[in-house]
């Protein structure tokens, strides 16, 4: 960070008010417009990571800061105890989108606590003795204590063992792996369509669709984990509707309400019959507030068509970064895709180091494994920006290879 973005930050002195469980970070943005953010020093970005997967519709887009300014001028929190005139509005589009039957929607404030009620919908259903879960390795779900046990990442789990017991890793993509480990215990599985921190790896159609089909035989209960690939950024409103199975259950966040924190969980009527007044709860999911910028960030991405959109963008960004030397394949689908670079291109770097390089120059990605970075723009991105991106990304390569 620059002096300015320092003395913006507000961290005086060598004790920093903040705990360090970030690291350092690398700028402070103060202004949003679009697909372009700007730090304290007034420095134009191109942001094609969207808060990780979050600000679909572009920061600062007028029609959920009207709602949203609307909203907190008006009501902001009642809690749970009562009803406000979003909750149902949003539940329904969420039922529509889904497309999988009728089901019902509890709201949440976040990725990892829709999964956490996801997973005790699993428990409260199948009953006792059946609470295991199957999830696959390289999976991110989360970082409450159940949703980081049902994460495929041992290292993430070493230093706050023992986790909620009954989780089990198999390999992405194996469907005779997956039918190995059903053990009776076993009562749900958890699935991303594509995964996204792990890599953005998406799922074999005929994977999931195997999946579905002994889920059925043996009375499992199948979740999308659809925090990251949902709301359109995969080119289908959900990424499981590539592969044409039917969910138990999808959880969701990130690009539901265009920045502000809303998360839910959506079950097919029966499977969300299981929960109860009394079973589950949060002070804060589905308050009028952030329930605004979801109903705002809903009708338009609808309006838009995202999935559509994704679709199209997708195009052009495989027609510029598929002929590049320095770019070994395209992976994932729609907005979300993986660049896996070559060894030559990285030359010694990692992709991390070549997302640091395309900051430096005013572009916003991330390194999602050693080699890939991962790119999650806007909806709302132009044509001539992801040209712009594309020729930062080229340049960032450059630098280091010679
Ligand atoms: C980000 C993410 C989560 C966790 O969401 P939070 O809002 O950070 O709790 C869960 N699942 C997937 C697939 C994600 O990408």
């Amino acid at each position: 960070m620059t002096a300015a973005q320092a003395a913006a930050w507000g961290a005086t002195g060598d004790h920093s008010p903040l705990m360090d469980n970030y690291g350092s970070p690398p700028r402070l943005f103060v202004k949003g417009s679009g697909a372009e953010l700007y730090d304290a020093d007034g420095t134009r970005h191109l942001d094609f990571l969207c808060g990780l997967a979050v600000t679909g519709l572009g920061h600062a887009h007028p029609a959920i800061t009207e709602a949203v300014a609307a909203q907190a001028g008006t009501l902001t929190h009642t809690s749970n105890l009562f009803a406000n005139e979003h909750q149902a509005p949003v539940a329904e589009t969420l039922n529509r989108l889904i497309d999988a039957g009728s089901g019902q929607v509890l709201f949440q404030n976040s990725g990892a606590e829709a999964n956490e009620a996801a997973l005790k919908l699993v428990r409260k259903y199948q009953g006792r003795g059946r609470h295991g879960v199957v999830s696959a390795l390289r999976s991110f779900h989360g970082r409450t204590l159940m949703s980081l046990a049902a994460t495929g990442q041992p290292e993430k789990h070493e230093p706050f063992q023992p986790l909620p017991e009954g989780f089990r890793h198999v390999v992405w993509n194996d469907l005779a792996e997956f039918e190995r480990s059903l053990t009776p215990e076993v009562g749900g599985v958890i699935l991303e369509s594509v995964q996204g921190e792990g890599g953005v790896n998406p799922a074999d159609d005929d994977y999931l669709r195997g999946v579905r089909q002994i889920c059925d035989e043996r009375g499992l209960l199948l979740i999308f984990d659809e925090v990251q690939a949902g709301m359109g950024r995969t080119g289908t409103w959900f990424g499981f509707q590539h592969a044409g199975v039917c969910p138990d259950v999808v959880t969701m966040a990130k690009g539901i309400a265009n920045g502000m924190p809303v998360g839910a969980m959506w079950a097919r009527d029966d499977v969300a019959a299981a929960f109860v007044p009394g079973d589950h709860g949060s002070t804060y999911a589905g308050q009028p507030l952030a329930l605004s910028a979801a109903r705002a960030t809903l009708a338009e991405l609808e309006r838009i068509d995202a999935p559509a959109v994704a679709r199209a963008h997708e195009a052009t960004f495989r027609s510029l970064l598929e002929p590049m030397a320095a770019v070994d394949h395209v992976r994932g689908r729609g907005l979300l895709l993986g660049v896996e670079l070559t060894p030559e291109a990285l030359a010694g770097r990692k992709a991390g180091d070549i997302a640091r390089a395309c900051l430096d120059r005013g572009l916003v990605v991330n390194g999602v494994t050693p080699t890939a970075l991962r790119l999650a723009p806007p909806f709302i991105v132009t044509e001539e920006q992801i040209a712009e991106g594309v020729e930062i990304i080229g340049a960032a390569i450059a630098e280091g290879a010679a």
